[in-house]
């Protein structure tokens, strides 16, 4: 949260600043300022726009005069003041780069000529070609950030400037400051000018709304303007008593901050507790952290409102401890509290770290490489580079500028930064991939929420974690970061190749029973390049993917064995007899001789990679059978499904499963029954009220059949077991209506 600071406003620029004014004031901060190459500025620009009158009436030179106070105002260097006092004389006067440079410098001409390019940004209405300036603006700063500067100070005097502009173009160049410049300047760390866009902007924009909190805000300074002077003089009095020397500068927040909190919270004004903001700005760091313990030990602190951006600055370079306190009148204050040094580069971003180097002004561009709000001005540069669709670009670019990041905390306080967007769960992962792959819980602000909800600025976010779990893979729609996503993904494969391993692991094992042999992975471990695999896991998951046969394994150790491959044994009547499924006559399958052989199958929840046949599948208590496919597992059918025909001349595909059904934790399973009943009214009641009655979910219903006579209806359902099933059908045979229940088997 940033406390709204606006830098003080030059008064009307009705009066024209002398050429001695504007010498006196770089010199106030730069005493090794060119005073020849300034007055020659000066003079050269009054006289290229000659006569040129602005919106307002004042001769054109005021403009770019006070584009150059505002820079001053900002401490900038030779160049920078000269490059704003010349910036609109290549496009609008007969000036050109060649007679710049000759008379000032190229590296002055460079800098005009980048001003230059980007001047019709200011002409543009359509959308499309707001985004292509907005290009041409970022790539004319690419080659030096000062224009950059020299361009915002350049829209800052318009916009101070706007209500001479007519009306229509007044509202498009308000929003294009709100959606680019206020944005751009805060992203560059500019505060203070971001905060004045900000305020200029919505007064254009919203007039009524602005003049409402506005006055609002100017009744409250009537009432509690005591109020802040006692906090602000208690504040001093006590950091003085400690040692601290500190400057204490209490404000209420402005009238387009206020707006935003008001539309984001949607609350009401009233409503509003943190309209009072305070800065303390004192000596070093150490002081820094004294002070907020001297606030804290005053006045009770509102819980996870502390953030030290002092050890994890933003990526604009913002240093600062912020807190909020219940202070006076049980009223919520908000603290920043910050060093001199933090204090200039809050408010002037890359301008501001020139300051406090040697005292002296330094060279832009070095301070610039240092700066982390530059990298990111950079790195947008470089995507330019490569997009050529300027719409989406901008749409990209504001969206970094807007949503870029919510910063979250740690219940210890660590600052994690994640895109807008971002939920509990990538909060997990960016904490730790063992946290996220753990996490089965959240709180948010001490308040239990799903790992999915998402997060907002400021949120203090609790994970909480069980040990031994594996990440469901339906939670990577949950995530936005790559981290998270990746690590889901990882997790959940290997999960399930020690899934696919484990099944492998039992159907070899059986093919080497079957053989007469014991699997010894000793022996198995010597044959793996014969196999070409790198581990014994390896032929283990390999042959639960059904891409290896179990009997070639055992080929591979013993060369001796002879298959005799079962499967394509004849079928025993007898088994298939007591099923009375003349149609599966052909089947060519070996029930086991010992059911302990069989791999045991529990439901989806199980430790296998299995699924069940999709139309009329398998339910606990039915006879089955698993189909290996290559890629996919196991695939459970009931032994009567006529669809197992398909793998008839695949005898290595069959696998012996039986059920293993965990009674603690039972699950549901899928059936699907055919009820024909007579056509009369109250007769679908009579056959959902038995289901009903008989415990089983009805997932869905479709009617086959609509005669006049009859009904043909086709029920999903949901059972525990065949038992249940079973005694559902009876029971709807004892029905009047029914005349015939049957079960499907896809
Ligand atoms: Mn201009």
């Amino acid at each position: 949260m940033t406390i709204a600071m606006t830098a003080p406003r030059r008064p009307g620029a009705a009066k024209m600043m002398r050429q001695y004014e504007l010498v006196d004031r770089v010199r106030s901060y730069n005493p090794h300022a060119d005073e020849d190459l300034l007055n020659r500025a000066y003079v050269y620009a009054m006289k290229a726009h000659g006569a040129q009158k602005r919106a307002s009436g004042d001769p054109y030179f005021t403009h770019p005069l006070e584009v150059a106070a505002i820079l001053t105002d900002l401490k900038l260097d030779d160049a920078t003041i000269v490059a704003a006092v010349l910036h609109d004389t290549i496009e609008d006067t007969e000036s050109t780069r060649e007679e710049i440079d000759g008379l000032f410098g190229p590296e002055i001409g460079a800098l005009v000529e980048g001003l230059t390019k980007i001047k019709k940004l200011d002409l543009v209405s359509k959308r499309v070609q707001q985004a292509e300036n907005f290009r041409k603006l970022l790539l004319a700063v690419a080659d030096d950030v000062r224009v950059l500067l020299v361009k915002l100070a350049d829209r800052l005097h318009n916009m101070r400037t706007l209500h001479f502009v007519p009306p229509d173009k007044r509202k498009r160049i308000a929003e294009e400051t709100l959606d680019i410049y206020a944005p751009l300047a805060g992203r560059m760390g500019m505060q203070g000018m971001r905060s004045e866009f900000e305020e200029l902007a919505f007064a254009h924009l919203m007039p009524a709304a602005h003049e409402t909190i506005r006055a609002r805000l100017e009744h409250m300074q009537a009432t509690s303007g005591t109020l802040i002077n006692r906090i602000e003089s208690e504040l001093a009095e006590r950091l003085a008593g400690r040692g601290i020397r500190a400057e204490v500068k209490g404000r209420q927040k402005e009238p387009y901050s206020i707006w935003r909190k008001m539309e984001q919270k949607s609350l009401a004004f009233e409503q509003l507790s943190d309209i009072f903001g305070f800065r303390v700005v004192v000596e070093n760091i150490e002081d820094c952290y004294r002070a907020i313990g001297q606030i804290h030990t005053r006045w009770p602190s509102v819980p996870g409102r502390f953030k030290d951006y002092i050890s994890t600055p933003k990526q604009n370079d913002y240093r600062s401890l912020h807190t909020t306190v219940v202070g006076p009148g049980r009223q919520r204050v908000e603290l920043q509290v910050r060093t001199h040094e933090m204090d200039s580069v809050a408010e002037n971003g890359i301008a501001g770290h020139a300051l406090y180097k040697d005292g002296r002004v330094l060279d832009l561009q070095v301070l610039a490489n240092e700066s982390r709000a530059y990298d990111w001005l950079r790195r947008t540069i470089g995507q330019l580079a490569e997009g050529d669709n300027s719409e989406e670009f901008l749409e990209h670019t504001k969206l970094e500028l807007f949503h870029d990041q919510v910063f979250c905390f740690t219940p210890k306080g660590r600052l994690i930064a994640l895109p807008r967007g971002a939920t509990a769960l990538d909060f997990a992962y960016a904490v730790h991939t063992d946290v996220g792959n753990s996490a089965v819980g959240s709180k948010i602000d001490g308040r239990i929420a799903p790992l999915m909800s998402e997060l907002k600025n400021g949120d203090e976010v609790e994970i909480s974690c069980a040990k031994g779990q594996v990440p469901p893979a339906a939670w990577e729609g949950m995530v936005i970061t790559g981290k998270a996503r990746a690590a889901i993904r990882r997790a959940t494969r290997s999960a399930i190749r020690t899934q696919y391993a484990g099944l492998g692991r039992q159907i070899v094992a059986r093919a080497f029973d079957r053989a007469g042999r014991t699997l010894v992975d000793e022996k198995l471990k010597a044959v793996l390049p014969r196999l070409a695999r790198q581990s014994i896991d390896d032929v283990f998951a390999s042959v639960g993917r059904g891409e290896m046969y179990s009997g070639d394994i055992v080929k591979a150790v013993y060369p001796d064995v002879t298959e005799e491959r079962k499967a394509g044994a004849a079928p025993e009547k007898g088994d298939l007899g007591w099923f009375g499924l003349s149609k599966v006559e052909n089947l060519r399958f070996k029930f086991p001789d010992a059911p302990g052989g069989a791999i045991p199958i529990r439901g989806l929840g199980g430790n296998l990679p299995v699924r069940f046949a999709p139309n009329g599948g398998a339910v606990p208590g039915d006879r089955i059978v698993g189909i290996l496919s290559p890629g996919e597992g196991i695939t459970i059918y009931p032994i009567q499904s006529p669809a197992l025909m398909a793998f008839d001349d695949k005898p290595e595909a069959w696998l012996d499963v039986r059920w293993d059904i965990d009674m603690a934790h039972k699950e549901l399973f899928p059936a699907q029954i055919e009820v024909t009943c007579i056509n009369e009214p109250g007769c679908l009641a009579a056959v959902t009220a038995v289901i009903g009655d008989g415990g089983a979910n009805i997932d869905d219903i479709h009617f086959l059949v609509r005669s006049p006579d009859f009904r043909k209806i086709l029920f999903d359902l949901e059972v525990w077991d065949l038992k249940q099933l079973n005694a559902i059908m009876s029971h709807l045979r004892t029905q009047p209506v029914v005349s015939q229940v049957e079960r499907v088997n896809g």
